[in-house]
């Protein structure tokens, strides 16, 4: 095996670096003091008793509290839906609108060639089902405009596209697709999976012409299992959106299902202290990125997705012909923890189709990581990630092309 040609280290002497922040972060004080709180209020939001109206209350301050980290002030009754996980949000966002919508405008479907599964797999099942999708390609971390725009010369019935690839970091300008498809037909819906753009780049639904937003608890230091769906009072007016998941009505009828209150109260309060310090975060990360890829380039590391382009925290990067794998083991041993592709991409084994999409043969995508930043990072775990990273490097065992 080749990682074993290295000595690993003591574990005892190891100290974590975790810098996998895009599969997962880790909770911020904010809500975990939020979360414990949560606990003691035992009432159910939806019971009219003094118990339920204690929790009621805890659950419209989460709302105002993701609301106005999107930059959304007062929001009106179904505008930020709480949900299990950003997988639902976006579940909810296009099964929600498409089959709401179906005979209205065509049935064409607007997404790019590198979605996170859970906006993937959704496309593939409409496929199956008849649908229209057109997949705009992403070369080179760039979503291609001129093929976006072709594809809208057709009466279009949603635009679904990420805000920051989760495993290039590519950052795309949906703004300027879901803008020129409203000119073009004001009734298209766009929807745009902000899970790894939230808390990361500035941004609100309105600013970037989209009419749902996907976010996600675990990305932004909450914590896991708990998610939200923007959807514009222009939709809920139109009633454009039919609840995913349906029963006893709650959240506005659009998302049934007694709320996970301890979950929904630590991401209110990781998304209210993570806009409060929104470009200071912003700026951390961004001087951390810097220094690792410069630290990168210095070593001779390939470094995938050109500057002007990186969302502030994460860097993909290809090896030179060591596995991802086999690296990944060699830093975990010294305390460092990066990934080799997405948590979920991990799990299936298969090449990255980010990765491919990006331009990447199947052979740079094997030798491939993903370094994710969070605002909790340090110079200091990205100088250990470099040094191991050079030794790892020269000890470890070339594979063959
Ligand atoms: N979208 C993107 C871009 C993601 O990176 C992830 C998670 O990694 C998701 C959606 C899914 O979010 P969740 O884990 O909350 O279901």
């Amino acid at each position: 095996m080749a990682a074993m040609n290295a000595a690993a280290p003591d574990r005892e002497q190891v100290v974590r670096r975790y810098l996998d922040n895009s599969a997962t972060t880790p909770l911020c004080d904010e809500a975990r003091q939020a979360m414990l709180r949560a606990m003691d209020v035992y009432g159910n939001p939806s019971s009219l008793h003094a118990a339920g109206q204690e929790a009621a209350m805890l659950l419209r301050t989460a709302r105002g509290q993701v609301a106005g980290a999107l930059g959304v002030r007062n929001p009106v009754p179904g505008e930020v839906l709480f949900t299990a996980c950003g997988t639902e949000a976006s579940n909810t966002a296009i099964l929600g609108t498409v089959y709401a919508k179906k005979h209205r405008v065509g049935n064409r479907i607007i997404t790019t060639d590198c979605e996170h599964p859970s906006v993937e797999e959704v496309m593939k099942r409409l496929e199956g089902g008849g649908f229209d999708v057109v997949r705009v390609p992403t070369k080179g971390g760039v979503l291609d405009r001129e093929a976006a725009l072709a594809a809208l010369e057709v009466p279009t019935l949603l635009v679904s596209m990420m805000m920051v690839n989760n495993e290039t970091g590519a950052a795309f300008d949906v703004s300027d697709v879901f803008k020129a498809a409203k000119r073009k037909n004001p009734a298209t819906i766009t929807h745009c999976d902000a899970v790894q753009g939230f808390l990361k780049l500035p941004f609100t639904p309105a600013s970037i012409g989209a009419d749902l937003v996907t976010v996600s608890g675990h990305k932004i230091h909450g914590p896991k299992g708990v998610g939200a769906l923007y959807v514009s009072p222009a939709l809920i007016r139109q009633k454009a959106l039919q609840p995913y998941l349906i029963g006893g009505g709650q959240e506005s009828g659009l998302r049934s299902g007694t709320e996970n209150m301890v979950g929904i109260c630590g991401f209110g309060a990781a998304a209210e202290a993570g806009y409060a310090r929104l470009n200071e975060h912003i700026a951390h990360m961004v001087s951390l990125r810097d220094a690792l890829v410069d630290g990168l380039c210095e070593a001779g590391i390939q470094v995938n997705v050109p500057a002007g382009r990186r969302a502030p925290h994460i860097v993909n990067l290809t090896l030179p012909d060591i596995k991802s794998q086999t690296m990944l083991n060699y830093l975990s041993e010294r305390g460092i923890c990066v990934s080799s592709g997405s948590a979920c991409a991990a799990h299936g084994g298969k090449t990255s189709r980010s990765l491919l999409a990006f331009g990447l043969t199947p052979h740079e995508a094997d030798c491939s990581l993903r370094v994710s930043l969070s605002a909790f990072n340090t110079a200091e775990d990205v100088q250990a990630l470099l040094t191991a990273l050079r030794e790892g490097c020269s000890r470890l065992v070339r594979i063959k092309r």
